[in-house]
C-alpha cells in the first residue's frame, strides 16, 4: 500500500492522471485499459477484468473458440498492474504505462497460457543447470502508407539497405521512433533501414532473458502506436509482400554462469565455443520443427522461408554464415553467442524466447552433439532437412515433441494447439485471389 501511494505521487507531480496497463496475451497481442490513476489502489488490490487470454477475434467479428475460453463462457483473466515497470509515454503527456500480471480468479494462480509466466517457468529450469540466459532481440518491419491504391511501402524504392537519411526515411518517422522508445526505456541501439523498401530494423540491448522479452513485447506495441501517429501502419507479420523480402526476428542467446561468465565462451573449445554452446546448438538444431510453431506462429510465417532469403529454409547452424538457421556471430569471450534466425517479427516474444531456451536445455541436459557445421551456400536440400513448410505441419511437430511440450507445459500447449489449428482451418475454407486468378479463366 505505501508503495501504491508513493508511486501514486510520483504520477501526480509529474502529470499523469492515466495509467495503460497493458498484457501480452497467447499470440503476443497488446491487450490494455487505460485506468485513471484514483482507480490504481483498487487496480492493484482486486486486478482488472479481462476476458480470458486465449481469444482472438477475426475480422468478420467472429470469437475463436479455444479450451476454457467460449466454451467456457468466455470467463475473465484478472490482470493486475506491475508498477515496478511503471514508466511515462513520452509521446503521450498525461499517460504512463506498466505491464500487467495475469491471474486466473478461480485460483489466484498464474493463467496457464500467461506467456510471461511460461517464460519464468522456463527460465526457472534453466537456473536449476546454473545457466542465466542473455538474449538480445533484432526485429525487422514494413512501415506502410494508405493510398488510394491501399497500402503501400513507405518508401516503396529498394536498394535503400544500410542507408540513412530521408532518401531511406522520407518522413524521418524512424528518427522520431528511436528517441521515443529510447525515452521508453526499451533499450535501442541502431536504427536502420533493411534490404527492401518500406522495410526497417531496429536492435535492441542484450540483456535477462525475461527483461529482452518484456522490451521486444513493449517495442512492438510502441512501434505500432507511433506509426499510427504519423497516420502509417507498422507491421510485424512476416511476409506482407510476395515480392519483398520478409521480417525477421533474430534471437541472440549465451548464458552466464554461476560466477557471471560466458559459458558459451571457450577458446580452447571448437570455433571457439563451449561444450554448453554446443548442446544447446544441438538442443534448438533437434527441436528446430517443433519450435517454428512458436517462432513461425501465422499461416504467413512460412512463405517467409526460402532459398537465397537470407532467412532461413532448411535446419544447420553455421560460423557467421547468415544462410544458416543458427549463426554464430563472429565475436568470442564476453560477446560468444548463438544467433538464432528462425523466428519471425509476428512471434509472440516471450513464446519465442520461452521456447529457444527450452529446446536448448532440452541439449544441454542431453548433452547433445549438433551436425557439422555449415560452410558456405546453406540452401542446399541435399545437406540438410527441411523447416517445416507450413503452420500445420509445425503444429504437428509440437505436438509430437513431447520433450519439447512437456517442458512448456501441457495447459500451455493444448491451449495453443487449439488456437492455432483454428487459424489453419479458417486458412484452409478461404479461397484466395491466387486460386481465383489460377483456375477461374482456364477451368
Ligand atoms: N529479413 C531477413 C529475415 O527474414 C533477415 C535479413 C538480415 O539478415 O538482416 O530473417
Ligand atoms: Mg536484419
Ligand atoms: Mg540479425
Amino acid at each position: 500500500k505505501p508503495d501504491i501511494r508513493r508511486h501514486m505521487e510520483r504520477l501526480t507531480a509529474e502529470g499523469v492522471d492515466v495509467v495503460r496497463v497493458t498484457y501480452p496475451d497467447l499470440i503476443g497481442t497488446d491487450r490494455a485499459r487505460d485506468v485513471l490513476v484514483d482507480h490504481l489502489p483498487a487496480a492493484c488490490e482486486h486486478g482488472l477484468a479481462f476476458c480470458r487470454a486465449v481469444y482472438h477475434t477475426t475480422p468478420q467479428g467472429d470469437v475463436v473458440p479455444v479450451a476454457g475460453g467460449l466454451d467456457a463462457g468466455l470467463p475473465d483473466v484478472t490482470v493486475r498492474p506491475d508498477l515496478s515497470t511503471l514508466i511515462a509515454l513520452p509521446w503521450e503527456p498525461g499517460v504512463a504505462t506498466c505491464l500487467g500480471e495475469v491471474t486466473d480468479p478461480a485460483t489466484g494462480a498464474p493463467a496457464p497460457e500467461s506467456p510471461r509466466d511460461l517464460l519464468r517457468t522456463v527460465l526457472s529450469r534453466c537456473a536449476e543447470q546454473g545457466l542465466r540466459p542473455i538474449v538480445g532481440p533484432e526485429l525487422e518491419y514494413f512501415l506502410l502508407e494508405q493510398t488510394a491504391a491501399g497500402w503501400r511501402r513507405h518508401p516503396e524504392t529498394t536498394g535503400a539497405v544500410y542507408t540513412a537519411g530521408l532518401r531511406a526515411d522520407p518522413s524521418n518517422h524512424l528518427l522520431r521512433t528511436l528517441r521515443h522508445l529510447r525515452d521508453l526505456g526499451i533499450g535501442v541501439i541502431t536504427g536502420n533501414h533493411e534490404f527492401d523498401g518500406g522495410q526497417y530494423e531496429i536492435n535492441l540491448t542484450h540483456s535477462d532473458a525475461l527483461d529482452a522479452a518484456d522490451r521486444s513485447f513493449r517495442f512492438k506495441a510502441a512501434v505500432k502506436e507511433l506509426a499510427r501517429r504519423d497516420g502509417l501502419l507498422a507491421t510485424f507479420m512476416a511476409k506482407p509482400f510476395g515480392d519483398a523480402g520478409g521480417s525477421g526476428f533474430h534471437l541472440h542467446l549465451s548464458c552466464e554462469d554461476a560466477e557471471g561468465r560466458n559459458a558459451f565462451d571457450d577458446p580452447a573449445g571448437a570455433h571457439g565455443l563451449s561444450a554448453v554452446a554446443r548442446h544447446a546448438i544441438a538442443g534448438i538444431v533437434a527441436h528446430a520443427p517443433a519450435l517454428a510453431a512458436l517462432l513461425n506462429p501465422t499461416v504467413n510465417s512460412y512463405k517467409r522461408f526460402g532459398p537465397d532469403t537470407l532467412a532461413p529454409w532448411l535446419i544447420d547452424w553455421g560460423p557467421d554464415n547468415r544462410s544458416a538457421m543458427v549463426r554464430i556471430p563472429p565475436e568470442r569471450g564476453a560477446g560468444a553467442r548463438l544467433e538464432l534466425r528462425l523466428g519471425d517479427a509476428s512471434a509472440n516474444p516471450y513464446l519465442a524466447v520461452a521456447a529457444t531456451l527450452a529446446a536448448a536445455l532440452l541439449g544441454i541436459r542431453a548433452g547433445e552433439e549438433p551436425p557439422p557445421p555449415l560452410e558456405g551456400y546453406g540452401y542446399d536440400t541435399a545437406r540438410s532437412a527441411m523447416l517445416p513448410t507450413d503452420l500445420s505441419a509445425a503444429l504437428d511437430a509440437l505436438e509430437a515433441d513431447t520433450d519439447l511440450a512437456d517442458l512448456l507445459g501441457k495447459d500451455f500447449t493444448t491451449s495453443y494447439l487449439t488456437y492455432k489449428r483454428n487459424e489453419v482451418e479458417r486458412f484452409q475454407r478461404h479461397v484466395t485471389d491466387w486460386e481465383f486468378t489460377e483456375y477461374a479463366y482456364h477451368l
